[in-house]
């Protein structure tokens, strides 16, 4: 079914509140790159991969790989409303004997890869997009990584064989929301110029504004960018997208709302 941007715009509007109920109930989450990036996983997977939540397994499916695998709240709860889980099961998220632990894994229904660890998920991504090459199928894979995520070097050794072995058929996605748990990325490990950097790897690169829906959809209808070179979208976010007290505070990575705060966030997201 194809969705249209309002619709969209709405869903990222529901899963944002999901978000902040989800770690509010649980007392535990990252609020902020999960905010970040909404609208970059909600356009995916409301509108762009082909998948089907009745059969997660798909050979032919696309696969999507939430490498900044401490965000997870948002995932669970599009994976819920798609139908991989139920939503009564968002309900557990991070209690005891729980599937939804606060890293993804593969005992979920449409989760590819273990993540949390940083710096993994491209280069299962790669593995993943030259298998398809080599079946000879025409899914693409696609991996949102952190921007701080790009301090780790294993990044780059995914980066150099992507386009090695030509996947034009990965797409890579870094929510550069500019913050990482410690600080700025520029003062923790600066990462400019972050589109050069992977263009020298072999890259097509192309910079978004990663809330803009209609731009989100434009450049990933129009991947590969180059026939033959995986593409790598810099996708510019906010940190706490949607409320105004988180937006752009990196004490806000992981911290869980106190009843006052929660109240006032949900009356800024209704
Ligand atoms: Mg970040």
């Amino acid at each position: 079914m194809e969705r249209d941007v309002e619709y969209l715009k709405d869903k990222a509007k529901d899963i944002r509140r999901t978000i902040v109920r989800m770690i509010y109930q649980a007392k535990s989450g990252h609020i902020g790159g999960s905010l970040s990036s909404v609208e970059i996983l909600v356009t995916l997977y409301y509108r762009i991969l082909r998948i089907d939540p009745k059969n997660p397994d798909w050979p032919d499916r696309d696969r999507f790989i939430l490498s900044k695998g401490h965000s997870v709240e948002g995932y669970y709860a599009i994976l819920a409303d798609l139908g991989f889980i139920d939503r009564e099961e968002l309900e557990t998220y991070c209690k005891f004997n729980s599937r939804l632990t606060g890293h993804p894994t593969v005992k979920i229904p449409g989760v590819e890869a273990n993540t949390g660890s940083l710096g993994h998920g491209l280069s299962i991504g790669v593995g993943m997009a030259l298998a398809g090459k080599v079946d000879n199928r025409d899914y693409k894979v696609y991996v949102l990584m952190g921007d701080g995520e790009q301090a780790e070097g294993s990044i780059w050794e995914a980066g150099m064989s992507a386009s090695h072995y030509r996947l034009d058929n990965l797409v890579g996605i870094v929510d550069r929301n500019r913050l990482q748990i410690g600080g700025p990325t520029e003062s923790v490990m600066s990462l400019e110029d972050l589109s050069d950097k992977w263009k020298a790897f072999g890259w097509s690169v192309i910079e978004v504004n990663g809330h803009d829906i209609k731009e989100l959809i434009n450049v990933f209808e129009n991947t590969p960018i180059t026939r033959n070179k995986p593409t790598l979208i810099i996708a510019h976010t906010i940190k706490g997208r949607g409320v105004s007290f988180i937006e752009n505070k990196a004490e806000w990575h992981h911290k869980v709302p106190t009843e006052e705060e929660f109240a006032r966030i949900m009356e800024e997201l209704a």
